[in-house]
């Protein structure tokens, strides 16, 4: 149904005119500057909307902009994204604005290549933030793209497998409007989260129906196709809340990999035949040196990344000897209750806040 110019131009047509009068009113779309369409696009990727936002306005009004970013403290940075996950995006975008501003003044550069160089930047960051800052001719392909293309295009290429992005990449590029490529991006991608959603898409509704192939054939809900993952493996963790002089131990991440930078509670993978609470004591003394008495179970949460699910146990205990040496984690701090606010924790640790806090103030803490 888009096979010839005449209708890529009118779908085109369509398609904007569509964006122009349904675009949500969302607080990036109201500027050019490329430094706030970066800090959006990059908090987007993996991330809702609805989540997003409030995370952009407390991010952009702390460093509001690329200098103010670079001259940050990694930790304040790693703060202000507390919660939003994959962490390696903050760090790689307070990297790559020490860049920005060593490099070029503090100028996000409009180059494809120079962009494209600094850290943290893939194709969809680069894609995004040059078109709709700087209307260059790139197309975006993102999750809500794809499910579009397929739809519209009946792709047999399955969207989750890396392997085939080149396919969708290749009929984005077709179908782009190189005149004003930023609207045209975020059109496809407003259409994926407002009209064409995974799941009853409503193409009675919809600016692209008559191009459209599968709605056409009654299969929409077949698209896009998708290769089945194996299962995501379940890891059991145990924790340990180790109480000294009424202060509790907390520990540093190394920078790079899962959760980089970020403070936790010390601990570790439950061994085979191994109890939660032996696991604890182990984990505590192999990683700190510090031996240490298990007070009481406080709880056990669960929570998801990407590739795997855990199962936590978490113990509070007290310190019995030995002096802190490490052994995996970079740093450590003793902290009041009301100091572990200021570090950037993991959500799996937020999970059990509140009811660590409730049983520390039951001892006085
Ligand atoms: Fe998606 Fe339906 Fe529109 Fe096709 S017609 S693009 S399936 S919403």
């Amino acid at each position: 149904m888009l096979q010839t110019t005449q209708t890529i131009k009118k779908f085109r047509r369509q398609l904007l005119a569509w964006y122009r009068q349904n675009r949500r009113d969302l607080p990036w779309r109201k500027t050019k500057d490329p430094y706030a369409i970066w800090v959006s696009e990059v908090m987007l990727q993996q991330t809702q909307v609805a989540t997003v936002i409030p995370y952009y306005e407390r991010f952009m009004a702390a460093f509001p902009g690329v200098k103010q970013l670079a001259e940050a403290e990694l930790q304040k940075v790693l703060k202000a994204w507390e919660g939003l996950g994959y962490y390696a995006r903050a760090r790689n975008l307070h990297r790559a604005a020490g860049i920005v501003c060593s490099l070029y003044d503090g100028r996000v550069p409009g180059d494809r290549k120079l962009f494209r160089d600094l850290p943290g930047v893939g194709n969809y960051i680069a894609a995004a933030v040059l078109s709709i800052a700087f209307d260059q001719p790139m197309a975006v392909v993102d999750g809500n793209v794809k499910r579009v293309l397929a739809r519209l295009l009946q792709m047999q290429a399955p969207a989750n497998a890396p392997g085939f992005h080149a396919e969708f990449t290749k009929a984005a590029d077709l179908l782009l409007d190189k005149r004003v490529a930023g609207d045209f991006n975020q059109a496809m991608m407003e259409l994926g989260a407002l009209v064409c959603t995974p799941r009853l898409p409503a193409c009675n509704q919809c600016p692209l129906n008559d191009y459209c192939l599968a709605s056409s054939s009654g299969q929409a809900n077949l698209y896009p196709r998708r290769l089945t993952r194996p299962q995501t493996p379940l890891y059991r963790i145990a924790v340990g809340v180790v109480i000294k002089n009424r202060r509790l131990l907390i520990t540093q991440r190394k920078p790079d990999g899962l959760l980089g930078g970020l403070w936790e509670f010390p601990g570790g993978k439950i061994k085979k035949g191994e109890s939660a609470s032996a696991a604890v004591l182990r984990e505590i003394k192999e990683e700190v040196n510090l031996s240490v008495t298990v007070e009481k179970r406080l709880t056990q949460v669960k929570h998801a990344y990407t590739h795997f699910k855990i199962q936590m146990d978490v113990f509070i205990c007290s310190y019995s000897g030995g002096r802190v040496k490490l052994k995996g984690p970079v740093d450590f701090r003793w902290v009041t209750v009301a100091a572990m606010e200021e570090f950037p924790l993991p959500k799996a640790n937020h999970k059990f806040l509140p009811e660590l806090k409730k049983a520390l103030s039951c001892c006085g803490l």
